[in-house]
């Protein structure tokens, strides 16, 4: 294998302009698989959820599985597709050992849904991208290869296959061609995955996990002289598992592309893979055409003629999608498009909002989950949302400080018990003893000492430098370990000193 050789980036997108396409596989979450009733689960030992439909025995039927066509139709909605009226399922020929029937029950020249679009946002600009087609098809097994070093085939002792997976609905998604990104392509290939990922998990068809293979982009990138009018030849990138992993393998496929090109080569159409370690692309198999696959329309199926009413049934029942989301709680909780970035990045919307819905006011609830828990998240390297607390609990904080039963100070202290195991924040707070002073007579006798400590900034205070007593409070404060009402110690200050 050799290193191919990089352009600059820089360089790469002064001398050439990408045009991206990018075709998304996930995986719908039905209880059974696409067209038999085994069981979906991830995980199962390897062949316990096989049957002679999905094994492709002989003389065995396929059904049509209607909730996968009711997840297949509520995406093909939520991006603004045209639901067809009539449309079949295909058989899409080739041989691979993970495909036990040696054909994939797919839709070729007849998808489901037509005509979409989704808009993404970068840098505060909004990239409208279109959906060519939502399709329906079912997953392949999946093939192990054991005893090499890379995991692939090549250098391998021997590989085994689980024909568990195969058979699960999956959706397929097509993009129309991504024109006019320039150097932001790679922001928007991850901002359309990062969205449709998004969307498709709000609607509840599938938990879109990449790291599980439940949702894979396959990235078509080519590159065009900038002024030229005519497209340059493309590769794709197959099975990009994370949402980084496609920011990288555009970036890197303009690079090498354009070294390429700028040395006088050929981009050769084919499919290639990404490497995590590397960030890099290597060439896969030389890309067939269509025709390759002789598709045909497949037998052992009835067209699909959804009706009117039933699509319309579904359009109604879909919730409130994220774009739709993120300007609702942007005007409710009062947020500049910048807050809204940051909360949205951070992953915190929905902590947010469930902190929001125990009573807890907007601006509290994104202080803390914002500054101190994001904080804590980022030290230990974990995403908010999988730190060992729960809205509810920073509900219940936001509760104390408000019955002025703690300060922010002691409030981080309670945080830090309950991510540290210790507890409810009650419990936290029973155990450390986190309680403001509210005790006037311990506060007062406590303002007596530390007035005597500090004579010289009292008789500015009696003097009348109100301003000096902030000194004193913080006196008081470090007396009392950050225990005592801030507020009360400053009032009982200026009162002895007949301040007030
Ligand atoms: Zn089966
Ligand atoms: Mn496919």
């Amino acid at each position: 294998m050799t290193t191919p050789t990089l352009m600059d980036y820089d360089e790469a997108l002064a001398k050439y302009e990408p045009v991206l396409g990018i075709e998304t596989h996930i995986e719908l979450g039905t209880a059974s698989k696409m067209f038999c009733g085994c069981p979906t689960e991830f995980g199962a030992e390897p062949n316990t959820q096989v049957c002679p439909v999905c094994l492709g025995l002989p003389g065995a039927l396929p059904v049509t599985n209607r909730a996968a066509i009711e997840g297949i139709i509520k995406i093909g909605l939520a991006l603004n597709c045209e639901i067809v009226e009539w449309c079949r399922f295909a058989r899409k020929n080739y041989f691979y050992p993970d495909m036990p029937k040696n054909f994939q029950i797919s839709q070729y020249d007849e998808p489901l849904c037509v005509d979409g679009h989704l808009d993404v946002e970068v840098d505060g600009e909004t990239y409208r991208i279109e959906i060519e087609r939502v399709h329906m098809e079912e997953d392949t097994g999946k093939s192990l290869h054991v005893g090499g070093t890379t995991g692939r085939i090549h250098g391998a002792e021997y590989s085994l296959v689980d024909y568990n997976r195969a058979g699960i609905p999956l959706v397929e998604i097509v993009t129309k061609p991504i024109v006019a990104t320039g150097d932001r392509a790679p922001l928007v290939a991850r901002a359309f995955a990062t969205e449709l990922r998004e969307l498709v998990r709000s609607l509840g068809v599938s938990d879109v996990r990449m790291e599980q293979g439940s949702m894979r982009c396959d990235v078509n990138v080519s590159l065009m002289p900038r002024g030229a009018s005519e497209w340059g030849t493309r590769t794709e990138t197959k099975n990009v598992n994370s949402l980084r992993s496609v920011e990288r393998a555009v970036r890197s496929e303009i690079e090498r592309q354009a070294a390429v090109l700028d040395g006088g080569g050929r981009i050769v159409q084919e499919t290639r893979h990404f490497h995590e370690d590397t960030g890099r692309t290597t060439s896969g198999r030389s890309k067939e055409e269509a025709q390759d696959y002789r598709y045909f329309p497949e037998p052992d199926l009835v067209p699909m003629a959804p009706s009117r009413d039933w699509v319309a049934e579904l359009r109604a029942s879909l919730p409130e999608l994220p774009a739709a989301r993120r300007r609702r709680i942007q005007a409710e909780w009062n947020l500049s498009d910048l807050e809204l970035r940051d909360v949205v990045n951070a992953g915190a919307v929905d902590l947010i909002e469930a902190t929001v819905a125990q009573g807890t006011d907007a601006g509290a609830a994104r202080k803390w989950w914002m500054n101190e828990l994001s904080r804590r998240a980022t030290e230990q390297g974990v995403e908010l949302a999988d730190l060992p607390i729960t809205p509810e609990q920073v509900a219940r904080v936001q509760a104390m400080i408000t019955a002025g039963e703690l300060n922010d100070k002691l409030a981080r202290k309670v945080f830090e018990g309950v991510l540290a195991g210790e507890g409810t924040p009650d419990e936290v707070v029973a155990k450390r003893g986190l309680k403001v002073v509210s005790d006037e007579g311990e506060l007062s006798a406590v303002i007596d000492e530390v007035i005597a400590g500090n004579a010289d900034v009292a008789d500015k205070i009696r003097a009348g430098k109100v301003a000096a007593a902030g000194a004193l409070v913080g006196a008081v404060m470090k007396a009392t370990r950050g225990q005592a009402d801030a507020g009360r110690a400053r009032e009982l200050i200026l009162e002895k000193l007949g301040a007030s």
